[in-house]
Parts: structure tokens; C-alpha cells; sequence
């Protein structure tokens, strides 16, 4: 099989792609069903009406949601498309989807197209497979989905199939939500309140606060062929085991240049499939590694980003099918080389046109720039392993920590410029220096002062868990597969939290101590950068010093995610989560079951085919090997030549016997330590059996193997190597 996916993954030449126009603006958003749309297909009331629900949630009456039905579908249908779905976000990661005919028979041999604003706003799909965490009783295993009108509905092509996707969140009978997006809603929801009432703190006439999102999603691409032939890529998404290419990263420019051409007719196809979905792609480009590449899309309202990068990865998925290609997700599919992250850039803006994270350009929003700024380091300065679970997941697990990825250590990167500020800040502890810093504030022309370079990146810190970087802080931890909502709903509660307690500081000086507002605002936010000095780190996070110098800060450092998730157990992820009303205390339960399972479930088979593959294919082919060479011993003497000639068939003759004894004795131990795993009832015990006790014995099967893949010729080794998977045109 290796030879022959080599021999097919050879041959393969680039695609021809035909783009709907030369020019992207032509057919961007072609298939979305966007404001402007609507407006064409819905009457001025209805329209104004819908205007309002997207922008203040209100409640959508049944009246109006059949007019706005009939729209859709009208309009679907004169894009081709036959049927609809409610697609939604479980909490597999991925996304779901159940598809529904337009056509209804009338009679016999009659029938129409119809599609009801009851359809279009609650389905109940059948959903008893997606993993609810306990919160669905068996019997009453539906789980229900509701229209999210503020994210667009679209229409996906896949093959000669048009389908109407309308975005929904999914919940149980019970109201409880079961998805990514509920709670993303619920804490977009609470940000955006207290920010408002900060903002109201500097200008009275803001109105509305909404939260950006700008993700970068990187991936590795492997020919089709190749990726069959390997049992691993196909079923955990990573070889598990393969020796590390001769040809690391820093020499591989020369074989980017093969790979190129199919390599850029994906991404064209790809891209413009994502612009007709409306999906912003702006930047492409290969990564560090052989055969990685990353693509970002401009930043927009952080509920629409969410569904959008949810979209495209699914688009690249099914995209790469026509090119022969995999696209791989996963956070580490190869060892030793740089693993994939998703990077999340984050910021708030106000309806008066202001980036509450950008430095102003008036001294005087400089005080609001840095409330907001302050603010966001004091929340994960208190609740960084808040944020760390939010992040963690099995894939990541391997990624953190190695290969130009940060460490499950979280900290802030800001930068010199102002960190400088910050130490100025707490410097001022005389009686009035705070006065003074209050002028000085007030005088400082930020804008000026932080450098361009900041946000043209040159200063940026690439080690940096999470990073100002100029405009928007910028999260680095999410795993390539990641949903973003999961991570991004965790900012913005911390922040949203962290807020509301800003507020009450203040208005409790301004109270007891008669202080006017600047002073107090100025004055707590100098407590805060004294309190959250730990938290903000400068240096390499890679370093064995960051490791020492986080565990005197305090911050701890947990590499695996079943021990991560325990931070979402704490009281104090009861008091930010559930006490603002992002999850109920059930909900968060659910969650820690399901994050905990779905961690189990991925190292069962894992597990599983790695002892598969040893046992079905490494042992058997060195056993193969080795009898040739016994065989050619034993010929050789059998005809009267001194053993001296075969000294080195014999010595590869041993090794070989050496590491066959080792590969099978550790492979016969991962199979007992995974069966106990397995058998514990505790769904969060057998996680943290499977990444304690289980997960070990990968690397020593991946060693012993990678001794035999040394050993044994060429010809005979049967799993494609780390070199053909790389850098095979
Ligand atoms: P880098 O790789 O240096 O981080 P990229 O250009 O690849 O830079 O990515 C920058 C990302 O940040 C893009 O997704 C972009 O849309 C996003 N971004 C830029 N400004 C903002 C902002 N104010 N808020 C949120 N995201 C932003
Ligand atoms: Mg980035």
C-alpha cells in the first residue's frame, strides 16, 4: 500500500480551478443571506423589525418569522437549493447538521416548496448521539434547535446539492444548552453590558459595545493516497508513530517549491468557495514547517467569526477531497515538528467608532484605553487556569509547550513600551503622585508613544500565550481544531467579571473617599497593576527559567488537559460562569463530563490503533526482515563461508530481535494500562488514567519503533515515512 499511494501521490498534478470571477467582490457573500439581501426579499416593517431583533435580541413573533421563512426560502430556492438544515455546534467540535426537503406532498402526485417560520425557528432534530454530559435523559433524548438570528443563514454546495443553512444554537428540553453557542451568546451578552456601562464612565453617549474576532487558522496538508495508507492519520487525525525526517524544517525550502502548485490550487478553490459564504480569507501563507500553511480572515463580530471559522473548516475539509488531498486539523500530527494553533485576535468596539483597545489618539480616551487594558490583564491575572481549561483538549495536549508553541503556563505578553507605563503607574504610591499621573495620563499623546512596530508585530513576543499586540490582544493557546467559541466565551466572561467588580471599586471611592472620577479610576487601576504583576511576562516562555520563576508567581502549569478541566470543578469557575448566568451549574458539569470524555474516547483509540499497528505491522515486517537476513546467513554458511562475512547481518539480526522484544513488551503493557483505564466507571478518573498512565507508553512504542523503521530496508517497511508524508508533491 505504501508503495502504491507513493506511486499515485507521484503522479498527481494541480487541479484545474475555475473561479466564479477574477474579481473576489464579484460573487463575495454570493451565497449568504446577508442584511442587504433581505432587505430586498422582506417588506420596510418586516425588515426594520428583523433589523432590531439581530441588533437587541428581542423576541421574534410567529407572524414575522413566516414572512421572514418565506423570504429565505424564495431566495434559496432561486439559488438552487433544494432542502434546508438548522446547523449547530455540539460539543464534538464539530459541526452538525440535519437536512430537511423544501418539497411537501399535497396530495397524490402534487406538492410544493414550503418552509415556515415554525421551521425556521425551532427544530427538534433527533440528536440523541451528541454528547450532552448527562444533561438529556435517555428518554427524552431530543435536543432542540433554535434560530440565532445574528448570524447569517447561507447556503452550502456540496457536490450538485444546495442546501439553506440556517445558524441555530442547540438545546435540551429542559432549556439547558448543549452547544458552543448558547453560552458564547449569553457572555457576548454580558460583556457588552458592562463594558457599556465602563464606556459610560468617559462618554454618555455610547451606545453599544460589541466584541471582534479575527482568527488564524493553521493546518497541514498530506496527500490523500499517503494519509489511506497510514492507519493512524486516518483514525486520530496524527501518526503515532514514524521517524523524523532527515530533512528537518530549516532545509525543506527547496521541496516547498514541489508541493506548490496543488498546494496553491487548494487554497484557491477553497478561498473562493469561503468568499461566496461571505468568509473574509485575507492572508495566506506556508508556515515553519514542511507542508504546514495558515490562512486568516479579517476580523468581524466574534459571534459571526465563531460560525464562519467553524464553516471554513469544514469547506477546507471537503475541498480537499477534489485535490486528493487531506487537510489535517490536529494539533500535533507530527512529532518534532511545529504543531498547528489557532490564534485569536480579540477586541471591543463601541458604535462611536472607537477600538476600546487601541491606544488613543486624544489624551483624554487614553484613561479609557487603559481601563479597558487593565482591566483585561487583572481577569486573567486572577483566573488564569480559567482560561487554561478553556483551552485544553487532547490535541493541544501534545502541542503546548514544544516547537515555537507556548507552554501551558499562561501569561501576557504587552510589550516595553507599555510596560513601562504600567511601572510608572505603580511607582506613584505618594500622596500625589496620583494627581501628577492623572496630568501626565491626561497630557500623554498614547497613540504616539506605542510604537508602530507594536502592531506592525516586529515587537511581538511569538512565545506569548496571549499578547497585546498594538490594536487587540491575541490569544495563541486554541488548538488548530478548536472551536473558537469555547475560548472566546472564557475572555469575555473574565473580562465582563472583571468589569463589574472595576465598576463597584469605583464608584465605592468615589463614595467613601469623596474622590472625583478620574482619581478613583486612576487609583484602582493602580491597585490592579500592582495586584497583577505576576501575570505579565516579557522573556521566552519556553525557557526552563519561565517554568521556575511562573511556579514562585504562583502560576501553575498543567500540561494535561483531564487535570485542566478540574479548574471548571473550582468554586471560583462557579463564581465567573455560573454567577454571571454564561452556564448553569449543570451545564458546567455537562461540559467537564463531555470535555472529559470526548479526551477519553480520543487516547481509547488512540491507544487502540497504535497497538494495532505494531502489532499488525511493525513486528510482523521486522520479523520479515529478519528472516531474509537469517536466511541469507544461514545460505551463505550453508555453502561453506565463514560467519565473519555476516557479521553486520547478524549484529541487525540482534537489533533487530532487541527492539521486537521491547516494541512487544511495552505494546502488551499499553494494552493492560489502557483495559484498566478503560474499565473505570468515573468518566474523569479514566481520562486522567488514559493521559497519566496510558499516554507514557506512546513515546517508548514510538522510539522502539522508529529504531525498527532505521533498521529494516526500505522496501519493506509498509507505513509511509514522516519524509513522503511531508514532502511528497
Ligand atoms: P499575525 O500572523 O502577525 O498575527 P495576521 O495578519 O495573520 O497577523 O492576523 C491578524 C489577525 O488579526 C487577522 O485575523 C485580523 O483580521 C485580526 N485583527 C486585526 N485587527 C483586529 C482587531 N482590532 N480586532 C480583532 N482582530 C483584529
Ligand atoms: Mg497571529
Amino acid at each position: 500500500m505504501r508503495f502504491e499511494a507513493i506511486q499515485q501521490a507521484y503522479n498527481r498534478t494541480a487541479i484545474n480551478i475555475s473561479l466564479p470571477s477574477e474579481k473576489v467582490s464579484d460573487y463575495f457573500a454570493s451565497n449568504v443571506f446577508t442584511i442587504e439581501t433581505m432587505r430586498k426579499y422582506l417588506s420596510t416593517t418586516t425588515f426594520d423589525y428583523i433589523l432590531d431583533l439581530i441588533e437587541e435580541g428581542k423576541k421574534i413573533d410567529r407572524e414575522v418569522a413566516d414572512q421572514v421563512a418565506l423570504a429565505m426560502k424564495t431566495w434559496a430556492i432561486e439559488k438552487g437549493a433544494t432542502s434546508y438544515c438548522h446547523w449547530f455546534q455540539p460539543l464534538t467540535g464539530t459541526t452538525a447538521e440535519k437536512h430537511d426537503a423544501f418539497f411537501s406532498p399535497i396530495e397524490a402526485h402534487r406538492g410544493m416548496e414550503a418552509f415556515s417560520g415554525k421551521e425556521l425557528v425551532q427544530q427538534g432534530p433527533d440528536g440523541a448521539n451528541f454528547p450532552s454530559g448527562g444533561l438529556r435523559a435517555t428518554f427524552e433524548a431530543r435536543g432542540y434547535t433554535a434560530w440565532d438570528p445574528s448570524s447569517p443563514a447561507f447556503i452550502m454546495t456540496v457536490g450538485s446539492g444546495k442546501t439553506l443553512c440556517i445558524p441555530t444554537i442547540f438545546i435540551s428540553y429542559t432549556g439547558e444548552s448543549l452547544d458552543y453557542k448558547a453560552p458564547l451568546l449569553k457572555s457576548l451578552d454580558f460583556l457588552e453590558q458592562t463594558a457599556l456601562e465602563v464606556c459610560k464612565l468617559f462618554n454618555k453617549s455610547v451606545k453599544k459595545v460589541s466584541t471582534h474576532l479575527g482568527w488564524e487558522q493553521e493546518y497541514y496538508l498530506v496527500d490523500a493516497a499517503l494519509y489511506n495508507a497510514r492507519p493512524d492519520l486516518v483514525a486520530t487525525g496524527r501518526t503515532l508513530l514514524g521517524r523524523r525526517s532527515a530533512r528537518d524544517k530549516q532545509r525543506s525550502n527547496h521541496y516547498f517549491g514541489a508541493i506548490a502548485e496543488r498546494v496553491y490550487a487548494y487554497m484557491l478553490d477553497f478561498e473562493s468557495e469561503a468568499y461566496k459564504l461571505g468568509i473574509p480569507i485575507s492572508t495566506r501563507h506556508n508556515e515553519a514547517a514542511p507542508s504546514q500553511f495558515e490562512c486568516a480572515a479579517s476580523f468581524t463580530l466574534a459571534n459571526v467569526a465563531v460560525d464562519q471559522n467553524q464553516l471554513l473548516m469544514d469547506i477546507m475539509a471537503r475541498v480537499a477531497r477534489r485535490h486528493h488531498l487531506k487537510v489535517l486539523f490536529h494539533e500535533k500530527p507530527y512529532t518534532d515538528l511545529n504543531g498547528s494553533g489557532k490564534h485569536l485576535n480579540w477586541s471591543l468596539h463601541t458604535d462611536t467608532g472607537l477600538n476600546l483597545f487601541s491606544p488613543a489618539k486624544t489624551p483624554k480616551t487614553n484613561i479609557q484605553f487603559l481601563t479597558f487594558f487593565i482591566n483585561v490583564i487583572k481577569a486573567v491575572n486572577d483566573y488564569p487556569d480559567l482560561l487554561r481549561a478553556s483551552i485544553a483538549a487532547a490535541g493541544n495536549e501534545d502541542r503546548l509547550g514544544v516547537h515555537e508553541a507556548p507552554p501551558a503556563i499562561m501569561s501576557i505578553f504587552i510589550g516595553s513600551t507599555l510596560q513601562n507605563i504600567l511601572n510608572d503607574f505603580e511607582k506613584r504610591v505618594k500622596i500625589g503622585g496620583l494627581d501628577e499621573l492623572a496630568k501626565e495620563v491626561l497630557r500623554m499623546d498614547m497613540h504616539k508613544q506605542i510604537p508602530d512596530l507594536l502592531v506592525d508585530n516586529t515587537d511581538q513576543n511569538r512565545t506569548a500565550p496571549f499578547a497585546y499586540t498594538g490594536n487587540k490582544f491575541e490569544l495563541r493557546v486554541v488548538g488548530a481544531s478548536a472551536n473558537c467559541a469555547r475560548p472566546t466565551t472564557m475572555l469575555n466572561t473574565l473580562l465582563g467579571n472583571q468589569l463589574k467588580i472595576f465598576l463597584k471599586d469605583v464608584n465605592e471611592l468615589v463614595k467613601n473617599q469623596k474622590e472625583k472620577k478620574d482619581g478613583a479610576i486612576l487609583r484602582v487601576l493602580r491597585r490592579y497593576v500592582s495586584q497583577s504583576k505576576r501575570i505579565l511576562f516579557e522573556g521566552d516562555t519556553y525557557s526552563k527559567e519561565w517554568m521556575e520563576e511562573a511556579a514562585k508567581r504562583g502560576l501553575s502549569n498543567v500540561a494535561a488537559p483531564p487535570h485542566a478541566f478540574d479548574f471548571i470543578k473550582t468554586k471560583e469557575a462557579t463564581s465567573i460562569l455560573v454567577e454571571n448566568e454564561i452556564y448553569t451549574q449543570r451545564e458546567l458539569e455537562a461540559r467537564y463530563e463531555v470535555w472529559q470524555g470526548i479526551y477519553k474516547n480520543k487516547l481509547y483509540v488512540e491507544s487502540r490503533t497504535i497497538s494495532e499497528m505494531v502489532q499488525n505491522q511493525v513486528i510482523p515486517t521486522a520479523v520479515k526482515y529478519q528472516n531474509v537476513l537469517l536466511q541469507n546467513v544461514k545460505m551463505g554458511m550453508d555453502i561453506g563461508l565463514d560467519k565473519k562475512h555476516f557479521e553486520e547481518s547478524i549484529r541487525v539480526i540482534e537489533q533487530i530481535s532487541k527492539h521486537i522484544a521491547a516494541l512487544a513488551e511495552v505494546q502488551q503493557t499499553l494494552v493492560k494500562s489502557y483495559q484498566e483505564a478503560e474499565e473505570k466507571e468515573d468518566v474523569a478518573e479514566s481520562a486522567k488514567a488514559y493521559c497519566d498512565l496510558v499516554k507514557p507508553h506512546f513515546d517508548t512504542m514510538r522510539k522502539q519503533s522508529s529504531k525498527l523503521e532505521l533498521l529494516i530496508a526500505d522496501e519493506y517497511w509498509v507505513l509511509p515515512k514522516y519524509r513522503e508524508l511531508l514532502f511528497m508533491r
